[in-house]
């Protein structure tokens, strides 16, 4: 005869639920995203400096470029007017040369300029590239996780819809302030607050009691809540 089955079913199915729990908070696809969030962090960390440094660069041979075209435009302009016939005057035509091949020099100095910091550029950016290609293999690794672990999620939640309804069900069963007792002894006690007496052992705290004490409780009416003399835990029998 075992005293208070009911109890004793409703221990085993908290323990599994707390199995369960723990499953849920321990997932590896879990670890996995959070190793792929703090990767994915770094790399676009490591990312950031260089491609402002790329900005600032292209933006500068940018700058470079229009203004290399802007001169271009104004020395077609004096070219235009050196040959469309308006300036007939020696002196003015010389001016106008004069002026042609100085805009001509700003020009090609500006578009050498420009070459020069494209060149800068080239290893910034071999750099990104490089660190832009681990993002994206990163982030496959992340959301590939993330997939799976959601996966798990979901079968692990529905075992425990499943367990909580069935722990409802034996708990209602259980007379209630029996029910208050296991209950208070159980969130203090690490989950179990009922355990077998098997021999003189305590399953819950594995500990043998006193051959006295042990005698005492089996002498005890069925009736009878016991409690370990050791850990408190309700007894058994
Ligand atoms: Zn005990």
């Amino acid at each position: 005869m075992t005293t208070f089955p009911e109890l004793l079913a409703l221990q085993a199915q908290d323990t599994a639920i707390d199995q369960l729990r723990h499953r849920r908070a321990h997932l590896d696809e879990q670890a996995e995203v959070d190793a792929a969030t703090n990767q994915l962090a770094a790399a676009q960390a490591e990312a950031a400096p260089v491609r402002a440094e790329v900005d600032a660069l292209t933006a500068q041979q940018r700058s470079l470029e229009d203004e290399a075209a802007t001169i271009e435009a104004k020395a077609a302009g004096v070219e235009a007017r050196l040959y469309d016939g308006s300036v007939v005057a020696h002196k003015e035509l010389e001016d106008l040369q004069a002026d042609h091949r100085s805009l001509k020099a700003r020009q090609s100095n500006l578009e050498d300029a420009a070459i020069e910091v494209m060149e800068q550029i080239e290893p910034h950016r071999a750099v990104l590239d490089g660190i832009e290609v681990r993002i994206t293999e990163i982030a496959s690794t992340l959301a590939d996780a993330t997939e799976r672990r959601d996966a798990a999620l979901t079968v692990v939640d529905a075992e425990l819809e499943v367990d909580d309804a069935r722990r409802a069900e034996l708990a209602a069963a259980v007379e209630s302030s029996l029910l208050a007792t296991y209950e208070e002894l159980r969130s203090r006690l690490g989950g179990v607050g009922a355990a077998r007496l098997e021999g003189r052992r305590c399953m819950g705290c594995h500990i043998e009691l006193p051959s006295a004490d042990a005698q005492v409780i089996r002498g005890a009416p069925e009736s009878d809540v016991v409690t370990c003399t050791e850990c408190g835990r309700i007894l058994i029998r």
